[in-house]
């Protein structure tokens, strides 16, 4: 998951009957860190949501749905 300070809470959901507790969170990140040459960009091309599954919490199963952006890099080179 990236930084908590850089996440807002959306949306949480307790679906009892499948024991899921669902939760929706967005990443605020307005800057990122380019993984092949390092320069930081703030210029978001596309929004897309990752399904992760998690650790029980008490007898409930968690998934989280985790709404991130793709950033370009403007590095030319
Ligand atoms: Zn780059």
């Amino acid at each position: 998951l990236p930084d908590v300070s850089a996440l807002n809470l959306k949306h949480w959901e307790l679906d009892a009957e499948r024991h899921q507790l669902i939760v929706t969170v967005s990443s605020t990140q307005a800057v990122a860190c380019c993984p092949l040459c390092q320069s930081l960009t703030g210029r978001i091309h596309s929004r897309y949501e990752r399904t992760l599954q998690d650790l029980p919490l008490a007898q409930f199963g968690l998934t989280i749905l985790l709404e991130v952006g793709k950033f370009f890099c403007l590095n030319e080179t």
